[in-house]
C-alpha cells in the first residue's frame, strides 16, 4: 500500500503516511495564522502619508484587492471547509455536534483546533487523506494571494502590486496594478504612473502577509 495523499511513501497502516500526517497538521495549524493574516489584503490600510509617484488623484473609496481573498474569507472560505471537516470526524466518530457559533476568528480557531488534537484519528480515517488534500489546497490558495510571484510563474497575469497612491484623505489606492510589457504601466483606477525604475520600490511597500508588518512598512515608506 502506498500513502494516496503524497502517492510515494509506503503506509504500513492506517491512510497517511506519517510525513503526510505532519504536513497535514502543519496546514491545521497554519490556517487561523493565514486566515488573520488575510485582513491585511483586504484592505489596503489606512495609515501613513507617504505620496507615492507624484499624481495623485481623489479616490472615493478604496477597493477590495482581491476576490480570492473575500472568498477565502468569507463563511464558506477557510472556516466552512474546516468545520465541515471538524462535522465529518465528529460525526464519525458519533460524538456530540458542535454549533458555529461566535466571530468567524473564532470558528476558524475552534474548528483547526478540534481537528488538530483529532490528527490520529485523521491518520487512520478513510477520509483522512481528502482532508489532507484539502487542508493543502486551502494553504496553496492563501500562499498564492499573498505571493504574488508565484502566481506569475504559473503564467497568470503579472500583478506588479497594488497601487500605492495615497489620496488627499491619506486612503491608499490599493488597486491591482498590472504588468503589461506593451505599453506604461499606470493604476488602472487612479491613473498613478509606475514606470519601471519605480518596480522595486512598489514591491517594497506592498502590505506583508502579516497585519503586524504592514503598518510599519507603510508608515517608513
Ligand atoms: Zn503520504
Ligand atoms: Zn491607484
Amino acid at each position: 500500500m502506498i500513502c494516496s495523499l503524497c502517492k510515494t511513501n509506503p503506509l504500513r497502516y492506517g491512510t497517511l503516511c506519517g510525513a503526510c500526517t505532519l504536513d497535514t497538521l502543519a496546514h491545521i495549524r497554519r490556517l487561523p495564522r493565514m486566515w488573520s493574516g488575510l485582513e491585511a489584503w483586504l484592505t489596503p490600510g489606512v495609515r501613513g502619508s507617504a505620496q507615492y509617484g507624484g499624481r495623485v488623484r481623489q479616490v472615493e473609496a478604496p477597493l477590495p484587492l482581491d476576490t480570492e481573498v473575500l472568498t477565502l474569507r468569507a463563511a464558506g472560505g477557510i472556516v466552512g471547509v474546516l468545520e465541515d471537516w471538524r462535522d465529518a470526524v465528529r460525526d464519525s466518530r458519533g460524538l456530540p455536534e458542535w454549533e458555529r457559533i461566535g466571530s468567524l476568528a473564532h470558528r476558524v480557531g475552534t474548528a483547526a483546533g478540534y481537528l488538530a488534537a483529532q490528527i490520529h484519528f485523521i491518520a487512520l480515517w478513510e477520509q483522512g487523506p481528502q482532508l489532507g488534500r484539502e487542508m493543502r489546497q486551502l494553504v496553496e490558495r492563501v500562499e498564492r494571494v499573498v505571493q504574488p510571484d508565484e502566481a506569475e510563474e504559473k503564467g497568470q497575469p503579472s500583478i506588479l502590486g497594488y497601487c500605492t497612491a495615497v489620496d488627499l484623505s491619506g486612503v491608499i489606492c490599493g488597486s491591482q496594478i498590472v504588468l503589461d510589457m506593451g505599453r506604461p504601466v499606470q493604476c488602472g483606477w487612479c491613473q498613478c504612473p509606475y514606470p519601471p525604475d519605480t518596480w522595486l520600490q512598489l514591491r517594497r511597500l506592498q502590505p506583508a502577509p502579516s497585519p503586524t508588518d504592514t503598518t510599519g512598512e507603510l508608515a517608513a515608506a
